[in-house]
């Protein structure tokens, strides 16, 4: 029988959603939100050993290997497992070597992994309708009917945001992420992520509650 979830995995294509799923679970869930983008960016900014080796490998312009990722992902589980709170793992496990790792660190059936699924026209029809400020960068969702950024930048579209190059994305993010939801074939839950952001939040919201894990009080 499966014991306590102590760790989420969130899976999600660009597009899917999966930002949005990810602050909703971080804002109404007391759970702690291990991003490995704001994790790298962490190590980096408080210049641990594992953030100088990070900070060589970027300047150099290197991706950040499995190694790396792995101890990082491992050090800051460890830092938290004490508190006994729930884990959301978000941009790993990326290789099936780093789900086997992660394996090591937790038990593997304390781990379920969320996957949101959203099929390739949906996601070409949301990003189509996202756009960036020229000025300062920031991204406006598809239901934002602003006209201008709030900081008086003008909107529009990014040329990666075009068709082709979405389909792209999403084949190369499939191809990679495969291997993943394949070895966690027993333990992954599939959410359709079509949909309003209400509508997925209660899909989400349902998912968890089956898992046990309970909302913010
Ligand atoms: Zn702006």
């Amino acid at each position: 029988m499966s014991g306590k979830i102590n760790l989420l995995v969130l899976l999600g294509a660009p597009g899917s959603g999966k930002g949005t799923v990810a602050q909703h679970l971080a804002e109404r869930y007391d759970i702690c939100y291990f991003s490995t983008g704001n994790l790298l960016r962490n190590e980096v900014k408080e210049k641990t050993d594992l953030g100088r080796k990070v900070e060589a490998i970027l300047e150099a312009g290197n991706l950040v290997g499995d190694d790396v990722m792995n101890e990082m992902v491992k050090t800051n589980i460890e830092k938290v497992a004490a508190s006994g709170k729930v884990i959301l793992l978000d941009g790993y496990p990326r290789t099936k070597n780093q789900a086997e790792v992660l394996d090591k660190v937790a038990a593997a059936d304390s781990i379920r992994v969320i996957e949101l699924d959203v099929d390739a026209d949906e996601v070409v029809a949301r990003i189509s309708k996202r756009r960036v400020c020229a000025k300062c960068g920031a991204t406006y969702g598809p239901m934002d009917k602003a006209e201008v950024c709030s900081c008086g930048g003008e909107l529009i579209k990014r040329t990666d945001d075009e068709e082709s190059v979405v389909r792209n994305r999403l084949n190369t993010y499939k191809e990679k992420t495969l291997p993943v939801s394949a070895y966690y074939s027993d333990r992954i839950i599939k959410i359709c992520g079509k949909g309003t952001p209400e509508e997925v939040a209660r899909k989400v919201n349902d998912c968890l509650r089956g898992l046990g894990i309970e909302k913010r009080r």
